[in-house]
């Protein structure tokens, strides 16, 4: 089994959160044994250009070394090389020989910046109060327009995806009713997009679809292996969307599994103390070394969770739980779910507790806080 990120957006400053992803698949790999893998969103509407997407991903990178993490070629994934280019055009064009990506004439709404891009079916229960506000883009404030043209439409199969939480699975199965059968615009009438030529008529591919085959590219390259994708609740549909891509290019593929997690909100301890609004480099700064930054992070695992919320003072306490006593017992063989599972921030406060108490830990607790701290020292 390979353990992935959705692709990541590079921004120039982002927040802690963008690091709960990294950090996961980093740890599960470690605890599990499995490759890991790193991927990124360098094209698109999100970027100036992809000299720009590069320059953020230069200094997005500098940053997880910090908790432990050397972006490498051979674990990392980006949707503006050549290579994906070519994978996924022919992905796309065989979608489009077993119909599952048709071409019709269909009218499209659109605002001037291409923020609001739909099918005016879709209009009124897709985007209205996020990018949509009555009848103008939250973007560039201009109308949206309508027009009928060639379209490129995906029509979705939901098929069975595992998740280790309960919450998370029944979203997926309401997000997997309002899919089934619709058609989805997946062309775009920006022509820095991807293009793809089929039955020669040309399309310029919508990023977001175009980065979700890149579970087909993994899946390929690691010899056809069984994928762990690291989600959060709010990018949920797009992890979906993947794996039914994948489902639907290889479907003998095993079932993908997803770790989803929680939204997590750093709450300030005492007036001035650090919370979700700070820069993720205040969070790295405040800490001294990536055992204590990923022992802070792990603190967000709530796998159980929709929501978890963390003190800034953790970030003393982890300081004071480290160094740990040489004590670490012999690692178990864990089951994989159930280490996936035993994950969530109550078994790390309570080893952080031990730890500070100087008191034995169990084996599974062993192996999960080794896992945390990528010690790689034998028992
Ligand atoms: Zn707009």
């Amino acid at each position: 089994m390979i353990i992935t990120t959705l692709p990541i957006t590079p921004s120039v400053n982002p927040n802690i959160g963008t690091f709960f992803s990294p950090f996961t698949v980093d740890f599960v790999a470690n605890l599990e044994g499995l490759k890991a893998y790193y991927a990124f969103n360098l094209i698109g509407r999100r970027h100036v250009s992809l000299q720009e997407a590069c320059c953020k991903l230069e200094l997005h990178a500098p940053r997880l070394e910090k908790i432990g993490i050397t972006i490498s070629e051979e674990n990392s994934w980006l949707d503006s090389s050549e290579k994906s280019l070519a994978e996924i055009q022919s992905y796309v064009r065989q979608l489009y020989g077993l119909r599952i990506l048709k071409k019709e004439k269909r009218i499209v709404a659109q605002c001037p910046c291409g923020a609001v891009e739909i099918l005016e079916s879709r209009l009124n229960n897709a985007l209205q109060g996020k990018v949509l506000i009555g009848n103008k883009c939250s973007l560039c404030h201009g109308e949206v327009s309508k027009k009928t043209q060639r379209c490129l439409l995906y029509t979705p199969s939901p098929s069975k995806v595992h998740s280790s939480s309960i919450w998370a699975s029944k979203e997926m199965a309401s997000l997997s009713v309002a899919f089934d059968k619709v058609s989805l615009l997946v062309s775009r009438n920006r022509s820095e997009n991807p293009e793809v030529v089929l039955g020669g008529e040309s399309f310029f591919l919508d990023v977001d679809f175009f980065w979700s085959f890149y579970l087909c590219c993994l899946y390929e390259r690691n010899s056809q292996d069984e994928i762990c994708i690291v989600t959060t609740h709010r990018t949920l549909r797009q992890a979906l969307l993947a794996c039914w891509l994948l489902a639907q290019v290889y479907p003998s593929s095993p079932e993908s599994r997803l770790i989803v997690l929680p939204t997590i909100e750093i709450v300030p301890a005492r007036p001035g103390g650090l919370s979700s609004e700070n820069s993720i480099d205040d969070f790295l700064e405040s800490l001294d070394t990536f055992s204590q930054r990923r022992l802070f992070l792990a603190n967000g695992l709530g796998l159980n969770q929709k929501e978890v919320a963390l003190s800034s003072s953790l970030l003393y306490w982890v300081k004071q739980s480290i160094p740990f006593p040489n004590q670490i017992g012999k690692v178990v063989a864990s089951i994989r779910d159930t280490a996936i599972s035993e994950v969530n921030p109550a078994i790390v406060k309570s080893l952080m507790s031990k730890l500070r108490k100087n008191r034995t830990l169990s084996c599974i607790e062993s192996s999960i806080f080794r896992a945390i701290l990528r010690d790689s020292r034998t028992p």
